[in-house]
C-alpha cells in the first residue's frame, strides 16, 4: 500500500508499508521524526570528513628500509 508520508524535512514522499494497521500507523509516526530518505542522504555526505587523507601518512611496504 502506498502512503504520502510527510517528514521531518517537510518533504512529501510516496512510501510503500505493509504490515496492520498499526504496523503502518507506527510507521507513519516514525517517518514524521525523520528526514526524508533524499535530506539523510544529503546529510550524511556533508558529514564525512575526509578520511583519505590520513591515508598519505601510510607509507607502502616496498618502500621501507
Ligand atoms: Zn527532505
Amino acid at each position: 500500500m502506498l502512503y504520502e508520508v510527510r517528514f521531518r524535512c517537510n518533504h512529501v514522499h510516496t512510501m510503500a508499508l505493509t504490515g496492520q494497521v498499526e504496523e503502518r500507523t507506527r510507521k507513519i509516526a516514525q517517518y514524521n521524526q525523520m528526514l526524508c530518505p533524499e535530506c539523510r542522504a544529503q546529510y550524511t555526505t556533508s558529514h564525512i570528513r575526509e578520511i583519505p587523507r590520513f591515508r598519505a601518512f601510510a607509507v607502502p611496504a616496498n618502500l621501507m628500509p
